[in-house]
């Protein structure tokens, strides 16, 4: 189970967050979906407890993948490298069978440089799920692909939570990812940012 209660998160005097909190059940998905600059990845980057910096307390698993808009590879590691490496315990035939489960078995000696930037996305979905994370964060893991990448992306990924199962945070402006890959919607709004459940906005309207 994962909980997350932030009552404010700021940089310097500019405070992005506000009082929010959410809870994940094993195997669930959510998306936060919010304009651009609202604060998303603020948030998720508090979740997967790389920004410590903030008021408020997360309760996270201990196996986590992550997939950012970046592929946030090492250049000078091979694609198989980029598995090992990250994934210590991960036997070298496993990280084989990680990256053919993504269609990149074959390049498995290539370095990302000499991959394709649609690869080298594939390379890392294959490095958040090869340690079998008890819980994924994606943020916005499909700008700025072209309609057919973005699409086998997407393909790619329902597959791979449907075989691990992990509870999902995904990050996105995208109403379509959101409603496709995840079963709940949380809208990020205003500023400081706090979150509000869908749907919330039609029960105000009509409660006295
Ligand atoms: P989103 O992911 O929703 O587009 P971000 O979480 O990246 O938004 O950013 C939210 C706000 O916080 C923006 O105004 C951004 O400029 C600011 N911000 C993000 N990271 C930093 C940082 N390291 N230092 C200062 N301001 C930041
Ligand atoms: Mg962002």
């Amino acid at each position: 189970m994962i909980a997350v209660e932030i009552h404010r998160k700021s940089f310097g005097q500019s405070q992005v967050l506000g009082q929010l909190g959410f809870t994940l059940g094993q195997g669930e998905a959510v998306a936060v979906l919010g304009p651009s600059g609202v604060g998303k990845s603020t948030l998720l980057r508090i979740v997967a407890g790389i920004d410590r910096q903030f008021e408020g307390h997360v309760d996270r698993p201990e196996r986590m993948g992550m997939v950012f808009q970046e592929p946030t590879l090492l250049p000078w590691r091979t694609a198989l490298q980029n598995l090992t490496l990250v994934h210590r315990e991960l036997p070298e035939a496993a990280a084989r069978v990680a990256l053919e489960k993504v269609g990149i078995g074959d390049k498995a000696e290539l370095f990302p440089g000499q991959l394709s930037l649609g690869q080298q996305r594939r390379l890392s979905l294959a490095r958040a799920f090869a340690g079998r994370p008890q819980l994924l964060v994606m943020d916005e893991p499909f700008v700025s692909l072209d309609p057919e990448t973005a699409e086998g992306m997407m393909q790619l990924t329902e597959r791979l939570i449907a075989e691990v199962r992990p509870a999902v945070l995904l990050v996105t402006h995208a109403r379509e990812e959101a409603t496709r890959l995840t079963g709940r919607i949380l809208h990020l709004q205003g500023s400081p940012a706090v979150l509000r459940a869908e749907g919330k906005d039609h029960l105000r309207s009509v409660s006295p």
